[in-house]
């Protein structure tokens, strides 16, 4: 049976986006049909029902609101869905002919494409990714069509890009692996071939040829050009204003993967919050943009000592200046997120407070360029000077967009109201005919009643005849022979008339309201021309503001006084004194006070093993010092009395590790394949933070394995490192290793009982106190009373044994049972595989324990 036109027309759209949702615009409704109405209806909850058949099946439908489109849309967004939005293109008044009203596909929504506030987050950028490969070289380009921000860079370590960039959406060669990024590939798409995608990328910035934005590889133009391409079939065709490409060069950043991100949680905590997480704990912007750029700085720290100095120097200006400073945040607290106004209203999607943005961020601009130059003088403070120079916008427009716009314009243009009274008379006409039509028809009347000599003639507005003049009967005849009037409707006590005049009114009034509009929407054209003509200067503009708002939120960290200016150098140093975990500290109950640490990992002690009982510190300790060179290089303060710091060039933490049970990998795969990173990547500019590696396996096999990774970062990468384990034994390294210094959590013993002094201090410690910290969590008694009786025996035991006990013979108090013996005789050494020798050693092991008794 064929398909009614409606759905044969849906069909049809369905077959050019098979990937995505359709939100098919019926009226005051986005529709959905067929699987997307169940998809749909089972993600958003609401009701699924039926309407008519398409092939003898009733056809499965839901529907969302216009007005409340958005918030649906951010839902589906968010659970991974992509929507593909077809409008009606034709109003159903102005129709003609029959057949359903045209409809198109006006844009695809994915993750990557975004610009709508309300599916936006305001702290964080939204980035589309796109990755090209030629031979073994890969090339990245990423975009944020919300900012109009666009950058490439031959990718050296795919890991720590994703990681840095963190982008909401992927496009990438199939075979190219993404690892825990692989969710959030957008469907295959294919990059045209080098020549091709170089002139696509030029062209789209108006330019004859790519090489006057930057030496691009061939992998960074292809990706480039896919990155534009599938911008473009989202948005039906039309690209938004974009910076041109910028050629990034990612030896400026630390690198980090995203292991490692989710274990500092620098922007993100596990949990997904950002309130106690490190940009949570060292934020004091004051405005979007700003939270968005301290975010960048968090996540791509600089390895440049001389850039990270200019960073400092900047706040350190500042600080200097605290008048100045408060004045600017005042200032800064007026600062609209300009740039996401900009992108929306390039892509035809602002509005009228899009542009009032505009006006706001000029005038912000224009005064804080102003306390800028009571700052300090120029050339002190080089990035300020920088600063103050790109907040330098010419005020005409501010000026225009002053007049053009009403005071507090509407949301939508479509809202009416958006350009002031006075910027333009025709518009200002058209209002006032839709406006005063009572003061005009009154006026009307006079005039008719005068001209016609009836002073009881009035203007009234009929249902069927429009506006028409009413006279009493009585003077009807005299009106019949003005050839100008037409008679209308006789009644018993009135007559009715209209004239060319009156018909002429009628239509203009109830065409002014539509005529009105349309002048406005002409203006609102006219204005984003405008705007979009100093595009880029306005992008620096707030760019610079932003700087300076995340400069503002550092001096504030510093203003406390406990937050130091920490020494960065080309070197490997990394002396940190009395340093503090932010998101702990702040964490902390009321009346218990952070206990600060030193940290000393100079060449000749560079290796740094902790041991502890749990409990007491050690994680903490660790990403502390991992969060301190984070915060170092990105050019913040860092939380101690006095740090110097050799820049890192790659960072690893591995503390913490969770279950990858998704990826159907076991914590100790997990841990393992998260050590065999730090192995094949670190350098000797690598700072390495790992926490109990070798825990989640058989006891010697965990010791085996920490001991030999212990012995590679020592001797073979030569990096800095932060080890933390529960094996004791490997304090005993100390010998073999000359730079391996243990250090242990100082804890006092008291009634038996253990204090946490949350200190840590050079040696190794005595004894674990898994025991008591098992009492402390709640064990119930009688267990804990069994486990540390069979700890004395174990102790007691293993005291005679060599120096590793956990290699000695467990003791038995009962001689060997028959069964232990017997398997023994069974064995004939010569016999064995190793694999078998080992098998069989663990058998006996277990036959010898399970014969203890405490
Ligand atoms: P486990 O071995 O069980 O993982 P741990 O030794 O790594 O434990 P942490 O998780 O670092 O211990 O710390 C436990 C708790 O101790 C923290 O949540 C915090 O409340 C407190 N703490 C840690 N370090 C300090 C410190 N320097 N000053 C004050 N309190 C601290």
């Amino acid at each position: 049976m064929a398909a009614s036109p409606a759905i044969a027309q849906w069909l049809a759209a369905k077959e050019e986006q098979p990937d995505a949702l359709l939100f098919f615009r019926m009226g005051d409704f986005y529709e959905l049909f067929f699987d997307d109405a169940v998809a749909a209806a089972a993600a958003l909850g609401i009701a699924l029902t039926h309407r008519g058949t398409h092939e003898d099946k009733p056809i499965q439908m839901c529907g969302v609101p216009i007005h409340a489109a958005e918030g649906y849309l951010a839902r589906l967004i968010r659970r991974g869905f992509r929507v593909a939005v077809a409008e009606q293109m034709e109003a159903a008044s102005a129709r003609v002919g029959k057949g359903p009203l045209r409809r198109e596909i006006v844009r695809l929504v994915t993750p990557g494409t975004l610009t709508e506030e309300a599916l936006l987050e305001g702290g964080r950028a939204n980035l589309l990714l796109a990755l090209a490969r030629v031979g073994r070289e890969v090339g990245a380009a990423w975009l944020d069509i919300s900012t109009g921000l666009f950058e490439t860079e031959a990718v050296g370590d795919l890991p720590a890009l994703l990681g840095r960039l963190d982008p909401a959406e992927i496009l990438a060669p199939t075979d190219l692996n993404l690892g825990d990024y692989e969710p959030r590939r957008a469907p295959d798409t294919l990059p045209p071939p080098p020549l091709a995608a170089r002139a696509r990328v030029a062209e789209a910035f108006g330019a004859a040829t790519l090489d006057g934005f930057g030496a691009f590889t061939d992998s960074e133009a292809m990706a480039a050009a896919t990155a534009l391409a599938y911008v473009r079939t989202t948005q039906a065709g039309k690209l938004p204003t974009l910076s041109p490409p910028a050629k990034n060069e990612s030896t400026g950043a630390l690198a980090m993967d995203a292991a490692t991100r989710a274990s500092l949680e620098i922007t993100r905590a596990r949990d997904g919050s950002v309130e106690h997480t490190l940009l949570g704990s060292v934020g004091n912007t004051l405005t979007a943009p700003g939270a968005r750029m301290l975010a960048d700085w968090l996540s791509a720290p600089l390895t440049d000592p001389v850039a990270i100095g200019a960073r400092q120097i900047a706040w350190g200006g500042l600080l200097g200046e605290p008048p100045a400073t408060a004045a600017l945040r005042t200032t800064l607290r007026g600062a609209p997120d300009a740039t996401r106004s900009l992108g929306r209203l390039s892509l035809g999607r602002g509005g009228p407070r899009d542009l009032l943005a505009i006006r706001q961020v000029i005038a912000v601009a224009l005064e804080a360029a102003i306390t800028l130059a009571g700052v300090k003088s120029p050339g002190e403070t080089p990035l300020l000077d920088r600063l103050a120079t790109d907040l330098r916008v010419d005020p005409a427009l501010a000026e225009r967009l002053r007049l053009a716009l009403a005071d507090s314009p509407p949301l939508r243009l479509d809202d009416g109201g958006a350009i002031a009274e006075g910027f333009d008379g025709e518009l200002d006409a058209e209002r006032r005919l839709r406006d005063d039509s009572r003061r005009v028809i009154s006026g009307l009347q006079l005039d008719y009643a005068q001209r016609y000599g009836v002073a009881a003639l009035k203007i009234r507005h009929h249902a069927q005849l429009g506006y028409v003049m009413e006279v009493p009967a009585a003077a009807a005849d005299g009106l019949r022979g003005h050839q100008d009037l037409v008679l209308r409707q006789s009644m018993a006590n009135a007559a009715r008339f209209t004239n060319p005049d009156l018909a002429e009114l009628d239509r203009r009034i109830s065409e002014a309201a539509g005529r009105a509009a349309a002048r406005e929407a002409k203006i609102f054209a006219v204005l984003v021309a405008e705007v979009l003509e100093h595009a880029q200067v306005l992008r620096r503009a707030a760019a610079a503001l932003a700087t300076l708002d995340v400069l503002q939120s550092c001096a504030r960290l510093a203003e406390a006084g406990n937050w130091c200016r920490p020494e960065v150098t080309g070197d490997t140093a990394f002396h940190v004194t009395a340093a503090r975990h932010p998101v702990v500290q702040a964490a902390l109950p009321t009346g218990v006070a952070f206990q600060p640490n030193d940290c000393d990992l100079s060449p000749a002690r560079r290796i740094l093993l902790l041991t502890g009982p749990n409990m007491a510190g050690k994680s903490t300790f660790l990403r502390q010092n991992a969060l301190l060179v984070i915060l170092a290089q990105a050019g913040l303060p860092v939380p101690a009395a006095a740090a110097r710091i050799g820049v890192a060039d790659r960072l690893f933490s591995r503390v913490g590790a969770a279950d990858d049970l998704a990826r159907g990998r076991s914590t100790f795969m997990t841990e393992m394949t998260e050590t065999a990173a730090i192995l094949n990547q670190a350098g000797p500019r690598s700072l390495v933070v790992v926490d109990e590696i070798g825990r989640g396996t058989a006891t010697l096999d965990g010791l085996a394995i920490a001991w030999a990774v212990l012995e590679a970062l020592h001797s073979h990468i030569r990096c800095r490192t932060l080890f933390a384990t529960h094996f004791h034994e490997l304090a005993g390294l100390g010998q073999a290793l000359p730079q391996l210094c243990p250090h242990a959590m100082r804890v006092r013993e008291w009634k038996n009982e253990i204090v946490f002094l949350h200190e840590v201090g050079e040696g190794a410690a005595g004894r674990s106190w898994g025991v008591h910290v098992a009492k402390l969590a709640g064990i119930p008694a009688a267990t804990v009373r069994r486990a540390a009786g069979l700890l004395t025996a174990l102790e007691r035991s293993s005291a005679t044994g060599p120096d590793l006990p956990l290699f000695a013979a467990l003791p038995t108090a009962e001689p060997a049972p028959d069964r232990l013996r017997t398997t023994l005789d069974g064995i004939d050494p010569d016999k064995l595989s190793p694999r078998e020798a080992l098998d069989a050693l663990y058998h006996l092991k277990s036959l010898a324990l399970s014969s203890i008794e405490c």
